[in-house]
């Protein structure tokens, strides 16, 4: 639901007030220029945060978009998220305006479960988009002691945002269409360890690079579980 009119979305807000939380922005913080964290505070209890979820912002009066809860403490009505500020549009100009005490409403979480406790190995694979995302499993994964590996297509600006952002085990690649070429996805080190086959695989961001992925892990005949969800298209509005 990228778009819808403008006395629609005003109707189902009002409709539906206690489904779309006010929350009040406590924090920002550019970890880059190009890559934004939020903080929300409002009344979230009874809401379900599980790791992959993402909310709805309204980001003008007729357009919507999807981001990734980074992290959420529903007793403290906390919940965050991490945005790429990826240039001229409604999401991303929003964002980057976004400042302290400002107040909006956001959707209740929803999405796909990305981890599985049952699992050891996690290997995560996206881009700026995706670092929300990244950041929500590393709580989880050191309480559990599971291996996650995290692979980002970074433009060069943002490099240095996983290690700001605390993740270790991470391997940084430029945009150059190394994620869209499937030699070097197949060249990537998890296919050489042996234990690559238990992991699942959880890829976000480009749609394209996730489909290159995906092409790889067949032809590697791989039978684990592969996450799959594209964040956004080129060419395409707010998927
Ligand atoms: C379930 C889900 C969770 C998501 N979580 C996050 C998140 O946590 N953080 C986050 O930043 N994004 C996240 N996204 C992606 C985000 O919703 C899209 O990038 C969205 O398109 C941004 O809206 P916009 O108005 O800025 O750009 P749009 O108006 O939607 O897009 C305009 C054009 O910009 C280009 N574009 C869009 N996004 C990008 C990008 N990131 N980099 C380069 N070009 C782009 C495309 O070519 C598109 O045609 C998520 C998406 C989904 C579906």
């Amino acid at each position: 639901m990228p778009k819808v009119a403008k006395w629609l979305g005003n109707t189902l807000e009002g409709l539906f007030a206690s489904k779309f939380p006010l929350m009040t922005v406590i924090n920002t913080e550019y970890i880059t220029p190009f890559v934004k964290k939020i903080c929300f505070q409002g009344d979230v209890s009874g809401m379900d945060f599980q790791i992959g979820y993402a909310i709805i912002i309204r980001v003008s009066d007729t357009e919507y978009r999807n981001y990734t809860v980074s992290y959420s403490d529903t007793e403290k009505g906390v919940v965050e998220i991490i945005v790429h500020l990826h240039g001229e549009a409604p999401g991303s100009r929003f964002m980057h305006a976004l400042t302290t005490g400002e107040q909006i409403r956001i959707s209740a979480p929803r999405g796909m479960k990305q981890y599985n406790p049952s699992v050891r190995q996690h290997v995560i694979i996206g881009d700026e988009t995706s670092l929300g995302l990244a950041y929500s499993f590393l709580d989880a994964v050191k309480y559990k002691q599971h291996d996650c590996h995290f692979y980002l297509e970074l433009d060069e600006q943002n490099n240095t945002v996983p290690e700001l952002l605390g993740l270790d085990n991470y391997t940084v690649f430029s945009k150059d269409g190394t994620f869209q070429n499937e030699s070097s996805v197949a060249s990537l080190p998890v296919f050489h360890l042996d234990t690559w086959q238990d992991s699942n695989f959880v890829l976000t961001g480009n749609a394209r690079s996730i489909q290159t992925v995906k092409r790889v892990l067949k032809q590697k005949n791989f039978r684990g579980r592969v996450l799959a969800k594209a964040y956004w298209m080129e060419g395409k509005v707010g998927l």
